[in-house]
C-alpha cells in the first residue's frame, strides 16, 4: 500500500494531506469555500482542485476525518452507501461539524470511485470508557431516546500522543497511564489507561470540558435556561454566544490565546484573569484524571496552545508537587521534549500532535495493509 490521501473536511475549508508511507508527499488547504473571491464553489471544485495539485500516481486510498461518530463508530471503517448513511444520520447529533464530513465523502466517492474510502471518528478512541464515565444522571429514558451521553473528541490526538508518550518513555503502551491534554482552538483532556481512553472531558459535542477559544467548555446548563427566560434570547442565539462568542474571545476579546498572553504582559488584569480561568480549568481536570487513574507516568501537552506556549504548560501544573507533579522552568522555556525535572515521579511532556499521520496509519489499518 503506497499512498493515502487524508482529507479534512470543515464547513468552508479542506485540508489535505498525501501521505507516503510516513513522509508528507503533498498538503495544503482549501479556504473560503462558497464564498465570493474563495478557493472553490463547493466542496466538488474544492476536491477537484486538491486531486489537480496532487501527484496522481499510486493513490491506495482516502481516508476522511470525521468529528462524530455516535454511539455505534466505535473503530475507523471503510464507506459503502450503508456507511454513508449512517454518518449522515449522525447530524443531528453534530450539527455543525457533521454535515462537511459527509460532503467530503460523497464528493471523494464521486471523483474517485475506485478507491477505498474510510471514516476516522475523532469519538472513536473513547469507546472505551466505562459507562460510568459516559452516563449523565438525568432521565434515563429521554437519554437513550436521543442518544445523550459522553462521546469525547480529539480522540485521534489523544491516541496518537498517548502512543507517542509511552514510546518516549520506552515503556509499553499497555502498560503506560497518560494524561493528555490537547489545547489547540478546541480543547481537551483525556485519561488514558494503558493506551485505551477512560475519561475525557468533551461531551456530547466539542463543547464541554476545557476553556477554549471561542466555546466556554463546561458550565451550568442553568446558563442556558436564564439566558433564555431571563435576557429573552433565542436558543440559536445562545448557541452562538456559547459556541463562537464565548470561551477566550467571550473574555477578553481575543480567541488566540498568544495575543492573551501579551496583554496579560502589558498589565491588563482582564487578560491575566482569563489565563488564570483557562489554566484552572485544565488543572481541575488534571486532578480528576489523576484519581480516575490512580497512578499516573506521564502528563503531556499537545496541539497549538500546549506544544508552545511555556506560561500555560507551567501554570496549569503549578502548585502540584506534593502529587509528584512539577515543572522544569528552563527545560519548560527551552520546549524540551520532557519538562519535568530529573527523577520526577510522573515526567510532563511536549508532544506534537499528528492527527492526519493518525487518520492515514488508522485507514490503512482498517484496509488491512
Ligand atoms: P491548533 O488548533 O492546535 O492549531 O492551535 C491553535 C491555537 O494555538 C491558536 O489559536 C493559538 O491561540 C495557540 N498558539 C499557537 N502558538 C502559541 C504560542 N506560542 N503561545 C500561546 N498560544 C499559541
Amino acid at each position: 500500500m503506497t499512498r493515502v490521501l487524508v482529507l479534512n473536511s470543515g464547513s468552508s475549508s479542506v485540508k489535505y494531506r498525501l501521505f507516503d508511507g510516513a513522509e508528507t508527499a503533498a498538503k495544503g488547504l482549501v479556504e473560503r469555500i462558497g464564498e465570493p473571491g474563495g478557493d472553490a464553489a463547493d466542496h466538488r471544485g474544492a476536491l477537484q482542485r486538491i486531486l489537480e495539485s496532487i501527484p496522481a500516481d499510486g493513490l491506495a486510498a482516502v481516508g476522511h476525518r470525521v468529528v462524530h461518530g455516535g454511539p455505534d463508530f466505535t473503530e475507523p471503517t471503510v464507506v459503502d452507501d450503508a456507511v454513508l448513511a449512517r454518518i449522515e444520520a449522525l447530524v443531528p447529533l453534530a450539527p455543525l461539524h457533521n454535515p462537511a464530513a459527509v460532503s467530503g465523502i460523497e464528493v471523494a466517492r464521486k471523483l474517485l470511485p475506485e478507491l477505498p474510502q474510510v471514516a476516522v471518528f475523532d469519538t472513536a478512541f473513547h469507546a472505551t470508557i466505562p459507562a460510568a464515565g459516559v452516563t449523565w444522571a438525568i432521565d434515563a429514558e429521554l437519554a437513550s431516546r436521543w442518544q445523550i451521553r459522553r462521546y469525547g473528541f480529539h480522540g485521534t490526538s489523544h491516541a496518537y500522543v498517548a502512543r507517542r508518550t509511552a514510546e518516549l518513555l520506552g515503556r509499553p503502551s499497555a502498560e503506560t497511564n497518560v494524561i493528555t491534554l490537547h489545547l489547540g482552538n478546541g480543547a481537551s483532556a483525556c485519561a488514558v489507561e494503558g493506551g485505551r481512553s477512560v475519561a475525557t472531558s468533551m461531551g456530547m459535542s466539542p463543547q464541554g470540558g476545557l476553556v477554549m477559544g471561542t466555546r466556554s467548555g463546561e458550565i451550568d446548563p442553568t446558563v442556558v435556561f436564564h439566558l433564555h427566560r431571563v435576557a429573552g434570547m433565542p436558543i440559536e442565539e445562545i448557541e452562538r454566544s456559547l459556541t463562537r462568542e464565548a470561551g477566550l474571545l467571550g473574555l477578553t476579546g481575543e480567541n488566540d490565546l498568544r495575543a492573551v498572553l501579551r496583554r496579560r504582559a502589558e498589565g491588563d488584569p482582564v487578560a491575566g484573569l482569563a489565563v488564570d480561568v483557562y489554566t484552572r480549568r485544565i488543572r481541575e481536570y488534571v486532578g480528576a484524571y489523576l484519581a480516575v487513574l490512580g497512578r499516573v507516568d506521564a502528563i503531556t501537552f499537545t496541539a497549538g496552545v500546549g506544544e508552545n506556549s511555556p506560561d500555560v504548560r507551567g501554570e496549569s501544573l503549578s502548585g502540584l508537587e506534593a502529587l509528584g507533579i512539577a515543572v522544569d522552568p528552563a527545560r519548560n522555556a527551552a520546549g524540551d521534549t520532557f519538562i519535568s525535572p530529573g527523577g520526577a515521579p510522573v515526567a510532563v511532556c511536549v508532544v506534537p500532535t499528528d492527527e492526519e499521520l493518525e487518520i492515514a496509519n488508522q485507514s490503512r489499518a482498517a484496509l488491512g495493509r
